[in-house]
């Protein structure tokens, strides 16, 4: 497995697994599979309501928590509420976040942000995360912050690379962590005839030609699945390398599109 650095020195996980849209008896058993196979970063959110069973998980694994990286996410009906971070260590059953983020930019996300600060500071989150934030989001928090964010969480994959918003985080060393990096799992994106050609070439999974496409990006990455066998295969890709020549073949099925528009995601969460 490989690590990044974030901008405040903190080592991350390049690949984690995400949780979104499975519940907690399946997050339960899925997230300590996860963790006895070789994952070490988890990603949960107090929308999904699954903190308490990835929690669990955590301690079931029989991996030192220290090894471990658990990234989750206030909603915006948290972001003016002065214990939601407790709140959260409350229903994971810890005493530090390696990574908190602010999950959408909507209601008073300055405030949320100061939160973050706040727990940053007093060493209850170990980095700092903005999700779905575009670029106009990003110069607000930098024009008004104490500590700059260490990672953006925001739709990405090969149809939807986000090359204006890497304009904006690339400078300052903002790592993109990319959500729907399967296109949620679309057969379309999945199926694509590059990643079934790669997949024959490098004797690999269309799915983990793609995560390794992220990697190699420099995007942090966190498949979902409650699936033993795709989450065993998501993690099996650190035995090969794409060339530069195929990193660029993968670039000529980009869309510039993505599957949800942010305007229909916030709706779509309230
Ligand atoms: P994804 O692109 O990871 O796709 C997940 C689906 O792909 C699974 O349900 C499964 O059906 C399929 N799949 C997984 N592994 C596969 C494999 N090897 N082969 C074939 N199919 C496979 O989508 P996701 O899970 O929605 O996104 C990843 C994570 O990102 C989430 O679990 C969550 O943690 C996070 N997320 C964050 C936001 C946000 O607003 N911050 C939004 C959506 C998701």
């Amino acid at each position: 497995m490989s690590y990044t650095e974030l901008n405040n020195g903190v080592k991350i996980p390049n690949i984690g697994i995400g949780t979104y849209l499975i519940k907690s008896e399946d997050a339960e058993r899925s997230v300590k599979q996860a963790l006895q196979m070789g994952y070490r970063l988890v990603d949960t959110a107090h929308l999904y309501f699954n903190e308490e069973a990835v929690g669990r998980a955590i301690k079931e694994s029989g991996v030192k928590r220290e090894e471990i990286f658990v990234s989750t996410k206030l909603w915006p009906c948290d972001f003016e509420n002065e214990n939601a971070v407790e709140e959260s260590l409350q229903r994971l059953g810890l005493d530090y976040i390696d990574l908190l983020f602010l999950h959408q930019p909507a209601g008073n996300y300055m405030a949320g942000y100061k939160l973050l600060e706040k727990a940053y500071k007093e060493g209850k989150i170990k980095a700092i995360g903005i999700s779905n934030f575009e670029g106009k989001h990003i110069e607000e928090i930098l024009a008004n912050c104490e500590y700059i964010p260490q990672v953006n969480q925001v739709e990405c994959h090969p149809y939807y690379t986000q090359e204006e918003l890497r304009k904006v985080t690339e400078p300052k060393n903002i790592k993109i962590m990319s959500w729907f990096p399967l296109g949620q799992g679309d057969a379309k994106l999945i199926n694509e005839t590059i990643f079934t050609e790669l997949a024959k070439k490098y004797n690999k999974t269309n799915a983990q030609i793609i995560l390794k496409w992220h990697i190699q990006m420099g995007f942090l990455v966190i498949p979902g699945s409650k699936n033993v066998d795709h989450i065993r295969d998501n993690f099996n890709i650190f035995d090969f390398e794409l060339t530069k020549e195929d990193m660029a073949k993968i670039e000529t099925v980009n869309k510039h599109k993505k599957y949800l528009r942010g305007e229909t995601l916030i709706k779509y969460f309230h």
